[in-house]
């Protein structure tokens, strides 16, 4: 753990395995995720408090738990603190059991009621992307779906907070399998960042910051191209999402050790499969009553 970092006037990293972001315009103090819990957000807030800043509003860039898990700590310390999110997102903070309800696709059983994929519920606000001012900070929120189903990265100056629209080079090779719900649209998401004017230092949600955007962007394309790969790979003969998870799985190397990383990994699945199907490259069918993928 350790304590703010300057990236720039008025731009702190609290750098953590969820990155926090500290946005300063005057009196106001932004912070951009509280990180999965208690513990994040009790370092986060001391860090806060040994510089003065006074939070004045929190932006959650997504509903993933590690990213609004502080939340109800800070608003402990600071009750009516407003929150902001993303609006679809900001349903799912409000009623976090949304999140193991979707990757279950039922209630879930207490295994997947960890902090890991439940955070306490917090009364976050929507808010559209744009140039918003957020706790008398400005800032530009951009929409970079895909690794949720809404999702804004944030620039304050010429730092941009990819949110996890990027991961860095260390988790990326860790993780192959980068949580998606819609694999079309990160990829869109991941390529637009280059687009953002005037960016000089980009911080992924997860690693460390960088001032090569290009190859940041490029080097998680070729991650979710690979997957994508992979999964058209698993499909080749048909076989339902579970087994192409498990192949899948296999040639990357990955070792699943717990229940919530099997049902995040076959989310991760399930959104390349419907990728490919949208492009006609597999074909979903029912038989001997299996739901069945298959590359044609
Ligand atoms: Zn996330």
């Amino acid at each position: 753990m350790s304590d703010l970092l300057p990236l720039a006037p008025g731009a702190l990293l609290f750098a953590a395995a969820v990155n926090s972001l500290v946005f300063v315009e005057g009196s106001g103090v932004l912070v951009v995720d509280t990180g999965l819990d208690d513990s994040h957000a009790r370092k986060l807030l001391r860090a806060l408090e040994a510089q003065r800043l006074t939070p004045t509003a929190i932006l959650n860039t997504h509903s993933h738990a590690d990213h609004h898990g502080g939340n109800a700590t800070f608003l402990k310390r600071f009750p009516g603190l407003p929150i902001f999110a993303p609006p679809f997102e900001a349903a799912i903070i409000q009623h976090p059991l949304l999140e193991p309800l979707y990757l279950y696709g039922a209630h879930p059983p207490q295994v997947l009621r960890t902090k890991f994929l439940l955070a306490p519920a917090s009364p976050a606000q929507a808010v559209a992307a744009g140039r918003v001012t957020l706790g008398s900070v400005a800032v530009e929120l951009i929409d970079v779906p895909g690794h949720a189903s809404q999702m804004y990265a944030v620039r304050f100056g010429d730092v941009l907070y990819a949110a996890d629209a990027l991961f860095g080079e260390e988790p990326l090779a860790k993780h192959p399998l980068t949580f998606c719900v819609d694999s079309t649209s990160m990829k869109a998401s991941a390529a637009g960042l280059l687009d953002v004017p005037g960016v000089r230092l980009t911080v992924p949600g997860h690693g460390n910051p960088t001032e090569n955007l290009t190859g940041l962007v490029a080097t998680n394309l070729a991650a979710f191209g690979a997957v994508t790969e992979a999964v058209l790979t698993a499909v080749q003969d048909a076989s339902t999402v579970d087994t192409a998870l498990k192949r899948v799985c296999d040639a990357l190397g990955v070792q699943m050790t717990t229940p919530s990383a099997a049902l995040l990994n076959r989310s991760v699945i399930s959104a390349h499969l419907a990728e490919l199907a949208d492009l006609g490259a597999v074909v979903l069918d029912v038989q001997d009553n299996e739901l069945r993928f298959r590359a044609v």
